[in-house]
């Protein structure tokens, strides 16, 4: 019997700057590695941002989220542009990311930070160090800090101005983000490490008590503890020594970064929001680039990468996410390069061009 092949909708939302470059070469990998792959993927692209601004007067507008909601994933470009820096906040591009993420109830973001071998040179590490590294990070992205109350302004009892805000985690949500780390762990090299300040603060006595309760659930994972200071410095001393490392809203915020930086190159750096059922949003970690919008300049790597995060945590299409990111690599070892990441004795390409030469390394993969 023939096998039938998956039928999936991917929304695309180009959004704005570099945005239409790069997803449109998101796109056509994603096209040619779906048909080698036997996957049907269907497309449907909708405004965003700074571009459904211009269009709609909103930055979210509803047509796009419920067009979101109904697909099986989302792959956004950037948003956002000098164009609209000076709007009142609702009518911000960057609000309209926020619309999604809630609209989506996108609890986790994924943020890998691997050092390529082709690409060592541009880590802010020591090549020793730096060599060989590939850390995930989890990062708990709806709750916390950052949306816990009390919050806001007022005065102490001696009549003295203060600034609050609360960190506050549910059950569920350590529950539910501890989950999906663990999941992570199992498809990489099974080790997880919780990151936390459970020395001092109670919402990390509970959020470590919580991840311990759910690691019953995965005994095939190693699960470590870490506090924040200290994993703040292992990062940098010896990054080898993590795999996927999962972590509150605010602590992922700032580690995110700081192992983005390890790679060195903005450019290369993809990532994925995921909701507890539901579709998930894949996105470059970098924005618009509005400095060199219009110019065939961008890195589309970082897009590619994320369309491949999409095929494995978005849709389950593992193989066809390996087919990606091994052409990613065969692309950089046949010496192309953007301008973010040349070097001399290489070839620098555009934006167009780098796609190409992916597409041919899709191609020839087995
Ligand atoms: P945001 O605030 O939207 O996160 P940003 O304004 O801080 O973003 P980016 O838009 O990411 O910053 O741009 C920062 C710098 O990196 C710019 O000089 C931009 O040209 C460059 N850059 C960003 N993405 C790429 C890319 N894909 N390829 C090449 N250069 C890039
Ligand atoms: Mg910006």
């Amino acid at each position: 019997a023939a096998s039938q092949s998956k039928r999936y909708t991917i929304t695309l939302l180009p959004g704005d700057g570099i945005g239409p470059e790069i997803i449109s070469v998101a796109k056509n990998v994603l096209n040619l590695t779906a048909s080698l792959e036997g996957i049907d993927l269907r497309f449907q692209e909708m405004p965003m941002g700074g571009a459904a601004l211009d269009l709609t007067g909103v930055p979210l507008p509803e047509e796009t989220l419920l067009a979101a909601k109904q697909s099986d994933a989302v792959l956004l470009g950037a948003i956002g542009g000098y164009k609209w820096d000076a709007n009142e906040k609702h009518l911000k591009p960057e609000t309209g990311l926020l619309q999604l993420r809630e609209g989506l109830k996108v609890f986790a973001n994924l943020r890998p930070a691997t050092v390529l071998p082709q690409l060592v040179d541009a880590s802010t590490l020591k090549k020793e160090v730096a060599e060989g590294v590939d850390i995930m990070v989890v990062r708990e992205l709806t709750g916390g800090i950052y949306f816990g109350k009390p919050r806001g302004f007022s005065k102490n009892e001696n009549g003295e101005e203060i600034g609050f805000n609360t960190e506050v985690y549910a059950g569920y949500e350590v529950d539910r983000i501890a989950r999906v780390a663990f999941e992570t762990a199992r498809k990489r090299q099974g080790r997880l490490c919780s990151v936390d300040k459970a020395n001092v603060l109670e919402a990390s006595m509970f959020w470590r008590k919580r991840v311990v309760a759910v690691s019953s659930e995965y005994p095939d994972v190693e699960l470590s503890h870490m506090y924040v200071d200290n994993a703040a410095m292992q990062l940098v001393r010896y990054p080898k020594q993590f795999d996927t490392i999962v972590t509150n809203n605010i602590f992922g915020d700032i580690l995110s970064d700081e192992a983005s930086m390890i790679t060195g190159s903005i450019g290369m750096l993809p990532s994925a929001s995921l909701g507890e059922s539901g579709p998930g949003v894949f996105e470059p970690i970098h924005g618009s680039a509005p400095d060199i919008a219009g110019q065939d300049k961008a890195n589309p790597l970082a897009t590619v990468l994320s369309a491949a995060m999409l095929l494995r945590y978005g849709l389950g299409e593992e193989n066809a996410a390996k087919r990606i990111e091994a052409a990613v690599l065969a692309t950089l070892d046949r010496g192309f390069r953007t301008g973010d990441i040349y070097s001399s004795g290489t070839k620098l390409v555009g934006c167009k061009e780098m796609g190409e030469e992916v597409l041919k390394s899709v191609d020839s993969q087995v």
